[in-house]
């Protein structure tokens, strides 16, 4: 997708280490953190947001949620870790290609959920 910066990190044209990529996702770390490990999981397909989903498309979003699981203590985040995802202007949204961020690497207690 043109003018979509995680499509030009996916492309290669931005660089970023990948801390972790199979064919559905990869993982990076957040340029800007809010928590001592800040990663976003990015699927290769750009979906532009969470309500554009087809039933379909959901799948992607329910195997990285279920990678993440598996891949976390590699991340440093055996200790546990919060999954974000801003779904529009309210929530806070400012790149539209649908994105999970995860948050860890210390006590999560602001805001208290
Ligand atoms: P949103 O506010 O859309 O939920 O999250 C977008 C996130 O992407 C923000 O936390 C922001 O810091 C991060 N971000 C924006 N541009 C870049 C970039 O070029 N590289 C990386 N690694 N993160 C980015
Ligand atoms: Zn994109």
């Amino acid at each position: 997708m043109k003018d979509c910066v995680f499509c030009s990190i996916l492309e290669g044209a931005i660089p970023s280490e990948r801390f972790y990529e199979d064919e559905r996702f990869i993982v990076i770390k957040d340029i800007e953190p809010k928590a001592n490990l800040h990663y976003l999981a990015i699927p290769k397909k750009h979906y532009k947001l969470l309500s554009e989903m087809t039933a379909s498309e959901r799948d992607d979003l329910g195997y990285i949620m279920s990678a993440i699981s598996q891949i976390a203590p590699k991340l440093g985040l055996g200790g546990g870790y919060r999954l974000v995802i801003n779904q529009g202007d309210d929530a806070g949204q400012t790149v539209f290609h649908l994105h999970i961020h995860i948050l860890g690497g210390q006590k999560m207690d602001f805001p208290r959920l």
